[in-house]
Order: structure tokens, then C-alpha cells, then sequence
């Protein structure tokens, strides 16, 4: 489905990661992959992870907060790989003490960190992918219900989340004429790093897999799907859009 098909995936933290995941069912799909990942630290495990299956996969370094790090890692691609056909952002974080307490205590240092790493971070990747989408592109990120809902905890991370699905639409019309279609994935709770920062997220884990019509949780590898349907040209009419994966939870009411 996406052979001859070079994209970017920015978030591999490790194994459980919704990007890694992702980049399983897009490399499935025949794609050539470039990883980036947040300094020294991470390059690790982004290296064991593509070592075995995914050999011949371009690493690089990329903070999304440093533009110098963001412009080069773009030229890197479009020397190695020449045109880019899709880059999927799976990057968020809010400090820690931001995701415990109320909303209304929110630190002006907090809000400001949580909405330039998880929300400008699309428009930025996207304005420097654009060039090298040059035969038409997708982007795809990744948000939560909480951008539309009061979920307890998440708090920032919500008005993030409101940003970026809002940036979604926006960007989908800014590219549309050239193209590049952008849509996020909503996905229900799943066990991860970055999830792990939200407080009481097994309460929330329990709360969704018995309220959702599936009765369960959603796995990664589902969310990995959808994305792969988004990069392919089995979504080509779909833009703008927020797409659940959530084994149904959004819909429910009482
Ligand atoms: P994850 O494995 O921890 O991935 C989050 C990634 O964001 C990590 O690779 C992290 O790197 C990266 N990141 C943070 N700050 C960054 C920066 N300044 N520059 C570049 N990368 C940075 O967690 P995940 O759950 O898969 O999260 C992926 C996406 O899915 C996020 O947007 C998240 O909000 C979204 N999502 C998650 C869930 C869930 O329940 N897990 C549900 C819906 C949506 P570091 O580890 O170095 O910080």
C-alpha cells in the first residue's frame, strides 16, 4: 500500500509507544521510515527497536523546541530521501505538576511549555515538511478526548489538545490546494510513557473499557491502522478531520 513511500515519525520513545506501533504498520505497508528522537538519551532505544526490523531506517536527533534541530533534520530527509510522501506527529508533554490538581492553578511557565511541544509543534513540522511533499502528502497526529471534554487530570494537556485538533483544520486548508491532507487520530487511553504522567491513569484505563461499546480498550497497533489508512490513498477525500479510535467511548452518553 505505501511502497515507494518515504515518511517521518516523530515520538518512538520505546516499544509501547503509539509512534512505534504506527511506524510497525506503515513499515508492514512497505514505507521507508525516518525516526527522529529526543536527544542521546532516546537514540537507544530507537536504534535497538529498527535494528533488527527496520534496518536501513534514518535516526536523527530532533527537540521540536530547538528550530535549528527541526530545520536540519528536515534537510537530512529531503537529502536522503528527496521527496516525502506523509510524517505523523506523535509528541506531547506537559510538566508534571500541571497533570495533578486543578486546571485553574496552571502556571503561565506550564501552559506555555505543554501547548509549544504538543500543540505548535504540528504547525512547525508541517510548514517544514510541505516543500518536500512535492507529489501530495498526509499528516497525521495524535490527540485525546480531552480536548473536548473535562477529564480530571489531564487538564493543560486538554487545551492542548483543543489546539491541536483545531490546527488539524486550519493547516488541512492552508495545504489542501497542494495536496497534503492532515488529520488526528483521537485515541482512547492507552498504557504508555508519556500516560504514565497523568494522574490515576488506571482508573481512567478501567473507566473507558467499561463504558466503551467494545467493552475494552483500545490497542496501539489499532490507532497504527488507522494511521496507516490515513497515509494511504484509501483516505485521499479525508481532511481535517478528527478520527476516534476508542473502541466507541466518544459516542456514548448516559
Ligand atoms: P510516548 O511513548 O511517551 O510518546 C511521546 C513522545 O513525545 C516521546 O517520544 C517524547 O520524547 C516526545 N516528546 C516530548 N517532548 C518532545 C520534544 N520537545 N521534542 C520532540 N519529542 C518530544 O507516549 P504516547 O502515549 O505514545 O504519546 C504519543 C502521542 O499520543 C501524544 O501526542 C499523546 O498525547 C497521544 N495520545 C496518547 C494517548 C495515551 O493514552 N497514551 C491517548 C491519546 C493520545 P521524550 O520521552 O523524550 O519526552
Amino acid at each position: 500500500m505505501l511502497k515507494n513511500k518515504n515518511g517521518i515519525i516523530f515520538g518512538v520513545a520505546n516499544k509501547r509507544s503509539i509512534a512505534w506501533a504506527t511506524a510497525q504498520a506503515l513499515h508492514g505497508a512497505g514505507a521507508r521510515l525516518a525516526f527522529t528522537y529526543q536527544g542521546e538519551r532516546l537514540k537507544e532505544n530507537v536504534e535497538g527497536l529498527t535494528a533488527d526490523s527496520m534496518p536501513g531506517s534514518l535516526l536523527l536527533s530532533c527537540d521540536v523546541t530547538n528550530q535549528d534541530e527541526v530545520d536540519q533534520t528536515f534537510k537530512l530527509v529531503g537529502k536522503e530521501f528527496g521527496r516525502l510522501d506523509f510524517l505523523i506527529h506523535s509528541i506531547a508533554f506537559a510538566p508534571r505538576e500541571a497533570l495533578d490538581g486543578e486546571y485553574l492553578d496552571t502556571s503561565r511557565e506550564a501552559f506555555l511549555k505543554a501547548l509549544e511541544i504538543s500543540a505548535y509543534s504540528l504547525p512547525q513540522l508541517a510548514r517544514a515538511a510541505a516543500p518536500l511533499m512535492t507529489d501530495g502528502g498526509s499528516i497525521v497526529c495524535m490527540s485525546y478526548y480531552g480536548a473536548e471534554k473535562v477529564v480530571a487530570g489531564y487538564n493543560v494537556m486538554g487545551v492542548a489538545k483543543a489546539a491541536l485538533e483545531s490546527s488539524t483544520r486550519y493547516l488541512a486548508n492552508d495545504l489542501g490546494p497542494r495536496n497534503i491532507r492532515v488529520n488526528a487520530i483521537s485515541a482512547g487511553p492507552i498504557q504508555t510513557l508519556s500516560a504514565r504522567g497523568v494522574s490515576d491513569f488506571s482508573t481512567m484505563l478501567k473507566h473507558h473499557a467499561a463504558r466503551a461499546p467494545l467493552r475494552r480498550n483500545v490497542a496501539a497497533s489499532e490507532v497504527g491502522n488507522t494511521a496507516l489508512f490515513l497515509c494511504s490513498s484509501m483516505s485521499s477525500g479525508i481532511t481535517g478531520e478528527v478520527i476516534y479510535v476508542d473502541c466507541g467511548y466518544n459516542v456514548m452518553g448516559v
